[in-house]
């Protein structure tokens, strides 16, 4: 067993280690303090948090964001912070119900224990209730059009409600679905082809959506090269060329640092020098670029060299812009330059330059391949438009799930309401023992509906009665709109998420519940315990607890039942 490894070494004097009853309340502690940092943003009546790290702020709405951007030591909370992520990444939202569901979940276990309830029974009642709601979920869920635009505009708005004013929040909902029906094809939405722009400058409602690829000239290291020439502000019917290089004189050559004495040889130099840029213009020319995009800098001479044969040459592009690039304009990025040849070339209806606010820009719209979009994000600060950002994010990606799930479910905790409901009905045929953690299960789930109506304002208790009610009455989607206060019909309200967000994030809170109720034994462990440890020195700090910066101080024994 793992806990005798620990056992025999790990422990130095004045060590803290904490087992059974000890080690489950300092987990859930710790996992449920950070349920309850992000609980009060749940839904649309949830407060923003400040965010203050190493002198940056950082004002959200957002659950992933605030713990990702907490400083977190404990395992426990670190577990959780894990599903966080996790939920983040595989669902792009559901983040902060995941985490406050864990906390309910872990809320709910300790009151099993204290009733007698052994571990393995828990998270056994857990596991079965979790399969049966996940089951009752997918059967509740309605089938959408992934065209309908009514539909994706109600999914959209509905995970970003109260992130932002109403008014701002519907506007970036809807500049969110028309991106998202710009690149969709066939029930397949590829956020890649979606580029966000942010541009501190301007009012919110100046941002748009504009159908190509945006590139920022003065934020990204992307520049214009050479204002003192005169480059054309569009190029239409673009021949578009991508050089993964730097168009300038290799010192590698070692000629960068020859020591030139005489006149001779500093004019054999000089066309030495006139030989390699005009041969590097000749290369791009000959390809029949219009426009050149080059990864490194473009010296000088070859700028001149390039405007003067009509060609709009932009340096300094980063390479994830490149690639972008390549699936704009079907060209492939080459390098060397020597290499290029027409054959590499892309085309583009039309690339221009503009000016947005104080940023330059560089549109490179498509042509029978319009496959990359770009969202123009506006707003007065650094901060506001960082956020838009993340509402946006959180909009394409419930449309993704749901365009390509084509399956919603009713949102205002309606749904976890009806799946309450199912699992105390369920629950009657459950083993006895087994069945207090099934009840549990449906508890839980009525934090949903309960954080939703706190948030609101509205009292908890008396909602969660009537919720009760409605659905052992008949409504299926009977749900707590939470801007007007009312238990309504959520379908018709329009407070619809996707399926597969949530189905996610329920599965995911018993899986994370389950592995901390399982824990009998928190051992602060050398770091020598840890697998890794032959790549350390034994530089632990005096007591043995390696300092805890750098992953894990921590050994998190598991029992295996009885
Ligand atoms: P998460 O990080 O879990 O996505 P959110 O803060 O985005 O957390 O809140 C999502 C919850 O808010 C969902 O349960 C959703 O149904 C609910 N919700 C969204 N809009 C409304 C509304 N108008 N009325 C009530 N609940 C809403
Ligand atoms: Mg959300």
């Amino acid at each position: 067993m793992a806990r005798a490894t620990h056992e025999s070494s790990a422990i130095s004097g004045g060590e803290e280690r904490y087992r059974d009853r000890d080690a489950r309340t300092v987990n859930f502690e710790a996992a449920q303090a950070l349920a309850e940092t992000v609980r009060t943003t749940l839904g649309p009546g949830g407060m923003d948090k400040l965010l203050v790290s190493d002198g940056r702020l950082t004002v959200t709405n957002d659950g992933a964001s605030i713990i990702d951007r907490m400083e977190i030591d404990h395992p426990a909370a670190k577990a959780v912070a894990e599903i966080a992520d996790t939920q983040e990444n595989a669902a792009g939202d559901g983040t902060t119900t995941a985490v406050v569901l864990v906390g309910e979940l872990l809320a709910q276990a300790e009151e099993l224990f204290e009733q007698g309830l052994h571990a393995t029974t828990i998270t056994n009642g857990y596991r079965l209730a979790a399969e049966r709601t996940l089951k009752a979920l997918e059967s509740m869920a309605v089938d959408i059009d992934p065209d309908n635009e009514t539909h994706l505009h109600e999914l959209a708005e509905t995970a970003i409600t109260g992130k932002w004013n109403a008014n701002a929040a519907a506007f970036l909902a809807e500049l969110a679905v028309e991106a998202a029906l710009a690149v969709e094809t066939g029930g397949d939405l590829e956020l890649r082809r979606i580029t966000r722009q942010t541009v501190p400058s301007g009012g919110t409602r100046d941002s748009e959506l504009i159908d190509g690829l945006a590139i920022d000239l003065g934020n990204s290291s992307t520049s214009l090269v050479s204002p003192d020439i005169d480059l054309p502000r569009r190029v239409a019917d673009a021949t578009v060329a991508l050089v993964d290089d730097h168009l300038t004189i290799d010192t590698v050559d070692g000629m960068g640092s020859l020591e030139l004495e005489s006149r001779e040889q500093l004019e054999r130099f000089r066309e030495y020098e006139d030989g390699v840029y005009a041969r590097q213009a000749e290369r791009i020319v000959d390809a029949g670029a219009d426009v050149v995009f080059c990864q490194g800098s473009i010296d000088e001479p070859v700028r001149y060299l390039l405007a003067d044969q009509g060609v709009l040459p932009i340096e300094r592009t980063r390479r994830d812009e490149l690639i972008k690039l390549t699936r704009a304009t079907g060209a492939s990025h080459v390098a060397p330059v020597d290499a290029l040849t027409i054959g590499d070339t892309g085309t583009a209806s039309a690339v221009e330059r503009r000016t947005v606010g104080d940023r330059e820009l560089a549109v490179v719209r498509g042509s029978e391949r319009t496959d990359q979009v770009s969202l123009l994000l506006r707003g007065s600060t650094e901060h506001i438009v960082e956020e838009m950002k993340r509402i946006i994010d959180d909009c394409l990606y419930v449309l993704q799930a749901a365009i390509e799930d084509r399956a919603i479910i009713p949102g205002g905790g309606a749904a976890e309401a009806e799946l309450a409901r199912d699992l105390r009905t369920y629950s009657e045929a459950v083993d006895e023992r087994e069945q207090l953690a099934v009840g549990a299960f449906a508890d839980a789930l009525e934090v949903v509906p309960r954080t939703l109506a706190a948030n609101a304002g509205l009292d908890p208790i008396d909602a969660i009665i009537e919720l009760r009610n409605r659905h052992h009455e008949d409504g299926v989607t009977i749900g707590l709109d939470a801007t007007t206060g009312d238990l309504t019909e959520m379908t018709s309200a329009g407070i619809v998420e996707p399926l597969s967000v949530k189905w996610r994030a329920i599965a995911s809170a018993e899986e994370g519940a389950n592995l901390l109720i399982r824990i009998d034994d928190v051992v602060a462990a050398r770091h020598e315990e840890s697998e890794d440890a032959h790549e350390h020195d034994h530089d632990d700090a005096p007591g043995g607890l390696h300092a805890a910066d750098e992953g894990y101080p921590w050994a998190l024994g598991h029992s295996m039942g009885h």
